[in-house]
């Protein structure tokens, strides 16, 4: 099985670690070409996420991504990505262009200066006592009917699944810990 993992910006190499680790083969995507039939789903990993919602625009991926998760395709994003994926955003940067697929509202930067990074344990769905790296991340403010809370941290929602999209705050591929990549291919690629 073939996974995706988008390599414009960001933190990937440590996505496709992970994959690979799980047995998956992950596939760097730089280029609309690269978005093949045979993905099973796709990463959209940390990194800066107006940058590289710029970036998916001009390489001509933003249209054709946003189609194929609407259609059903696998996406898993963090932190970056899960601002990608957010239709709305609280406070957005002035260019912030995203693929608006998933039905949340996100706070940018959300943990103030003094916390923007931190480390915490938590409970993800099913699992107890998950790793999380958290880097400058959002946090979902507001999610709306069929999204799915997986993971709260300070009262704060910071993992959610609608349908065939994931979001983590949270940087699981910064850990040694494989149970939200897990998870993701369990739960949302398997049975897609
Ligand atoms: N703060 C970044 C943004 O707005 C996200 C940080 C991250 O991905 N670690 O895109």
């Amino acid at each position: 099985m073939k996974i995706g993992v988008l390599a414009v910006q960001g933190a990937f190499i440590e996505h496709a670690k992970m994959l690979t680790d799980l047995g998956v083969e992950p596939v760097e995507i730089r280029q609309l070409n690269d978005l093949t039939e045979d993905l099973s789903g796709i990463i959209l990993p940390g990194g800066e996420s107006t940058v590289m919602g710029k970036l998916l625009g001009e390489l001509g991926m933003q249209e054709p991504l946003k189609k194929k998760i609407q259609e059903g395709f696998p996406v898993f994003g963090t932190c970056a990505g899960l601002i990608l994926l957010a239709d709305q955003i609280e406070n957005p940067t002035k260019k912030q262009s995203n693929l608006k697929t998933m039905h949340i509202t996100v706070r940018r930067n959300a943990y103030g200066r003094q916390l923007g990074s931190f480390y915490a344990t938590a409970d993800f769905a099913d699992e107890k006592d998950v790793p999380m790296t958290f880097i400058r991340a959002p946090y979902i403010s507001q999610a709306a009917d069929g999204v799915e809370i997986l993971s709260q941290v300070d009262g704060k929602i910071v993992a959610a699944r609608e349908g065939n999209q994931l979001v983590t705050a949270f940087h699981p591929e910064l850990t040694d810990d494989l149970r939200v990549h897990q998870y993701f291919l369990e739960n949302i690629v398997r049975k897609a």
